[in-house]
């Protein structure tokens, strides 16, 4: 049994701390916010992400709480098509659950209490120093914060750790987007909802159900937003509700009950790869090993894949670098594909390209009259893709075909 430090509270620290405390290891996670909290909206649970949660015993409550999706529908301002995809087109009854973010930490949150684990806030993480058979973590001042066997960095997208593992730096998306939670009025039922004019201008909406038991159903609204246009987006709020409700009416009443501006979170998103996600005793996991646009919706659930698949290689080997070899190989084909997927994606829906958006108006929904590339479509946005001509089905990305099941409080479903 090893003595672990995690880096981060969200979904893969949590995930991952979850996993090996309740495999008996001595887990201490550190994290820099006073109280761990979600940030943002909304997300979607692919068939991955909802493998995964069986697998740590979770999958019924975070169903008991998300908005079934079975279908993705985007469209532009001229009324083309640009995709309708259904996740019953490749297999029936399989489909995504969209959730508020409060509700998977609500619910991460709770396994993580329950499994023995310690946490200590406002501990940000700047630094780590390795010796022989130990790694130190250090806050910026030079403080040691915790000593370790082994250290699991899972700071997220902005990690400042990664530096030391893969110096390659991050490249910034040129749009971000404002998200916010609102109350959903039933206005798209069971789906994720787009329009777009050219690749300049997306409005999304997905119903996300409910971020605690008894509340009310929410959907995340998402406007694409380039992160140098923020102050300008504010100020001409009014005309942006109007633009908005201009290219999809029903969503006026619910503009217009929002307070203003301040209902809207930024977010900036950034390209990020760990070509080999560890270095001696610290490993990276979630955004921290690999960071993208949201485009495809697969970051949460990669997180808590990796987080599946570093405790399963912690189990199997002795040594850490063996486990950490072993963890990377595991996931590196099924990253890889979607690290470059969204990278070649993002740029057709948030970008100044007009080429591009012309592309996508003409051809991708005409692609899904091939039955194949219809399918290989849905099994992108499932998350089931390792290659162009490869997948995987989900339960075997979340690695429960092989995996032997933890004990601990929890229920863990192999
Ligand atoms: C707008 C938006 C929409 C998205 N939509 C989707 C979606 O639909 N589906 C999907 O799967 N994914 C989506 N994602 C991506 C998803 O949110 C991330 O991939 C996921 O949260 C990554 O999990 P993580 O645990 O790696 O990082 P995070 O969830 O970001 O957690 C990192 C944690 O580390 C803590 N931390 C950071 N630095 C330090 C430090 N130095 N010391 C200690 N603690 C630290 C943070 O406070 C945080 O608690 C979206 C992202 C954005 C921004």
């Amino acid at each position: 049994m090893r003595d672990v430090a995690v880096v981060g509270a969200g979904v893969a620290g949590l995930a991952v701390a979850t996993l090996l405390a309740r495999a008996g290891h001595r887990v201490s996670v550190l994290e820099r916010f006073d109280r761990p909290a979600p940030v943002g909206s909304g997300l979607m649970l692919q068939p991955t992400g909802l493998a995964a949660l069986d697998r740590l015993g979770l999958r019924a409550e975070i169903e008991a709480l998300g908005a079934r999706i079975d279908r993705l529908h985007g469209t532009t301002d001229r009324g083309a098509t640009v995709f309708d995809l259904a996740y019953g087109d490749l297999a029936p009854g399989l489909h995504a659950l969209a959730v508020h973010r409060a509700a998977l930490h609500g619910v991460l949150w709770r396994a993580f209490a329950a499994c023995g684990a310690g946490i200590e806030t406002a501990r940000p993480v700047a630094g780590i120093t390795e010796h022989a058979d130990r790694i130190l973590l250090h806050d910026a001042a030079g403080a040691t914060l915790a000593e370790a066997d082994i250290a699991i960095d899972a700071s997220g997208a902005r990690s400042v750790l990664r530096a030391l593992v893969e110096p390659a730096p991050p490249r910034a998306f040129a749009y971000g987007a404002v998200w916010a939670s609102v109350p959903d009025p039933g206005l798209a039922p069971g789906m994720l909802l787009q329009r777009y004019v050219a690749a300049r201008i997306m409005l999304g909406w997905l119903p996300v159900g409910r971020a605690e038991p008894g509340g009310p159903p929410l959907a995340a609204l998402f406007w694409s937003l380039k992160p140098g246009d923020h102050a300008a987006w504010v100020a001409r709020y009014g005309d942006w509700c109007e633009q908005a409700a201009a290219l999809w009416p029903p969503i006026a009443p619910v503009l217009a009950a929002l307070p203003g501006p301040q209902a809207f979170s930024p977010a900036t998103y950034i390209q990020f790869t760990a070509k080999r996600p560890w270095r001696g005793r610290l490993v990276l996991l979630g955004d921290a090993a690999h960071a993208t646009s949201p485009q495809l919706g697969q970051g949460a659930n990669n997180a808590m894949l990796d987080a599946l698949a570093l405790a399963d290689a912690l189990a199997a080997e002795a040594g850490h670098e063996a486990a950490f070899a072993r963890y990377a190989a595991a996931r590196r084909a099924h990253v890889r594909f979607y690290q470059r997927a969204s990278a070649v994606m993002t740029p057709f829906f948030q970008s100044d390209a007009r080429s591009l958006a012309m592309v996508r108006d003409l051809v991708f929904d005409r692609l899904k009259v091939v039955p194949w590339l219809r399918r290989e479509m849905i099994r992108t946005l499932a998350g089931l893709k390792t290659g162009l001509l490869t997948h995987r089905d989900a339960a075997t990305l979340a690695g429960g075909a092989t995996a032997p099941p933890s004990p601990g409080p929890a229920p863990v479903h192999s």
